[in-house]
């Protein structure tokens, strides 16, 4: 058997966000990019095939249901399946039609620190890059439970994306932001869902007035929460954990595994490259996001950052800027990065929180106001969805907006125009007076600002 060769300028291993935008950037100036990708399901990455798109579409589905029931549930699998089927062509398109672009479809694994061995349906193929991006993600976390491994009961989010019967009962082991968006949302289709976490509160990372009031829209929509929860076994449908030294146990007809995502670095080969992991798998890499071979970089998931999309995309920026740009974009211009929990509504956060803001010192301005409360924001009436609160922190001294939690209708667009403020000095006083469209959520601002206490 003959190995074929492919040689290129620039090898990205993983068909992510950060990566493919760089392999098209770089792909259209005249640069030739071998794109390898181990799954023909995958091209596009995790966020369109097994990640944001398809939450967001089953999220999407089961708040606009005529009524709760199995098959609305199975109709809105289908179409989301369809949904990222389209999305994944037209990504493998976006590449494959650029003539100095090659989608190489096959698991890679470095064999020195210039070359890849890349197992394919038609064989290996080797490819050897001046410059090579790791952007292989992250996949779940699946800890040494007994009865975990093995279980045909026990699914990962990407399992339960294509699992077209509506489970009854939903156990969620983990209670972050993967594993309440589920909850949330295979409530709605009208499953019986129980959220199992280890911490003594979910959402800790936020204010408690926020955690409490997100807590209570879940607890609304049919989540049972059981914190403090210790699991420690499972055997069939039933888990077995222990709160406060009692044991309890929780029936699922599924149980999702959300406690967390690792980076896919076991079987790369990096001792062979010669590039440097921390103790969870993670590459190490420096501002610019260059390992500790000045030629090999790690884009997405992969490198420890923050697991969202966009991240993946500014990683994008800084390596295109050293590829080709003036090489000063860094991981270290990255201020006010958002994040979105899409429950109903969802909750949107930027910057600091209060507890966070004083005990950095500082003198601090603080409006929480409930949705229901804010005459000047009809729009929350109508579309149906007054629930919620939005609460902003001010630096008392300098009026600088320090941070921002939106629970709320839209707030996974509004929140954007904090960040923006944040980034660009724009301070409280300018975001209150503001022209804003009307009826929006956005023109809440004009109230919330000016109720600063
Ligand atoms: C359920 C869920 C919901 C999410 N929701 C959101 C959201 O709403 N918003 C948001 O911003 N983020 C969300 N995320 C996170 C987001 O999807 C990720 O942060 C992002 O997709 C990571 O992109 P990446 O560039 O690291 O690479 P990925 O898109 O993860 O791509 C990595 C690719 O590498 C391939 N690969 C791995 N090893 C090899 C190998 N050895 N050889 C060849 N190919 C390989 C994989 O098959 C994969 O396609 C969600 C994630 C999940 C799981």
């Amino acid at each position: 058997m003959t190995v074929q060769q492919l040689q290129a300028d620039l090898v990205t291993i993983g068909f992510g966000k950060g990566a493919k935008t760089l392999a098209a950037a770089l792909g259209a100036r005249g640069r030739r990019v071998v794109m390898i990708e181990r799954s023909a399901q995958m091209y596009g990455g995790t966020c369109i095939n097994i990640g944001c798109v398809p939450t967001k579409s089953m999220v999407f589905a089961a708040e606009h249901l005529s009524r709760p029931d199995p098959s609305s549930y199975t109709n809105a699998v289908h179409a989301t399946a369809d949904l990222t089927a389209d999305l994944r062509a037209k990504n493998f398109a976006m590449l494959d039609s650029l003539a100095t672009v090659d989608v190489l479809t096959g698991t890679a694994a470095f064999t020195d620190a210039h070359t890849l061995a890349v197992q394919t349906a038609d064989g290996e193929v080797t490819v050897t890059g001046e410059h090579i991006v790791i952007s292989t993600g992250s996949e779940p976390v699946m800890p040494e439970i007994p009865g975990l491994h093995g279980n045909d009961r026990v699914v990962t989010s990407t399992d339960l994306l294509v699992t077209e019967d509506l489970p009854r009962r939903l156990v969620v082991l983990g209670g972050g932001y993967v594993g309440l968006e589920f909850a949330a949302m295979y409530a709605r289709y009208g499953a019986e869902v129980t959220v199992l976490e280890r911490h003594s509160a979910v959402l800790g990372q936020e204010d408690d007035d926020v955690a409490a009031a997100a807590t209570e829209l879940l607890t609304a929509a049919g989540v049972q929460i059981v914190t403090s929860a210790t699991v420690t076994a499972v055997d069939g449908g039933t888990v077995h954990y222990t709160v406060a030294g009692a044991s309890e146990s929780a029936e699922g007809d599924r149980i999702l595994v959300a406690l967390g995502r690792r980076p896919v670095t076991a079987d790369l080969g990096l001792d062979r490259a010669g590039v440097d992991t921390r103790a969870d798998g993670s590459v190490v890499v420096d501002e610019h996001l260059r390992t500790n071979q000045p030629h090999v970089f790690a884009v997405g998931d992969v490198n420890g950052g923050p697991q969202f999309t966009y991240v993946s995309l500014d990683d994008y920026r800084i390596v295109l800027d050293q590829l080709s740009g003036t090489g000063r974009r860094s991981t270290a211009d990255r201020v006010a990065v958002p994040y979105v929990l899409f429950m109903t509504p969802p909750l949107a956060r930027v910057g600091l929180t209060e507890r966070a803001a004083r005990a950095d010192g500082r003198r601090v301005r603080v409006a929480a106001l409930p949705v229901a409360k804010m005459a000047t924001v009809p729009r929350a009436r109508i579309v149906g969805q007054p629930e919620g609160m939005m609460k902003v922190v001010v630096d008392a001294d300098s009026d600088e907006i320090l941070g921002a939690a939106l629970l709320s209708h839209d707030s996974h667009e509004v929140i954007n125009v904090v960040a923006l403020a944040l980034r660009h000095g724009i301070t409280a006083t300018q975001l209150r007076d503001e022209i804003y469209t009307h009826p929006s959520m956005t023109e809440a601002f004009n109230q919330l600002l000016g109720a600063l206490a």
